[in-house]
């Protein structure tokens, strides 16, 4: 038996459905925000404060959101209440790059497809 050949078509189908699918992640995605949270314990002003002995007596925990503009790192002070919805949009950043990045190779491949059949129906 001959190797079969995946058709024209079908891999057209395929990198169609392929592309749908990611489109319809995107529509999944929550509030995103670029940048890190950080979460810290600080040591206070008083010198004679056991946090400066003592790195479990420390002040905290003390969360941040920490971003770039323009090379510049800008860093904003969150409440504890605030720290996890600002967690979960970062996590939403990541997962909308990855998306991103899927529809970029999947359309990389598409658009070398569709213009290689442009050229042979010349
Ligand atoms: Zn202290």
């Amino acid at each position: 038996m001959a190797a079969r050949k995946t058709s024209p078509n079908t891999l057209r189908h395929r990198q169609d459905r392929r592309f749908r699918e990611a489109q319809q992640e995107l529509q999944h995605l929550s509030y995103f925000l670029k940048g890190t949270v950080s979460k810290r314990m600080m040591k206070c002003g008083q010198a004679s404060c056991a946090c400066h002995r003592d790195p479990s007596r420390r002040h905290g925990p003390y969360f941040e959101w920490t971003y770039k503009v323009q090379g510049k790192t800008v860093n904003v002070k969150l409440s504890p209440q605030a720290a996890p919805l600002y967690q979960a949009a970062v996590k939403q950043q990541r997962k909308l790059k990855v998306i991103l990045a899927r529809l970029e190779r999947l359309s990389r491949t598409a658009l070398a497809r569709l213009a290689k059949s442009a050229e042979q129906a010349r």
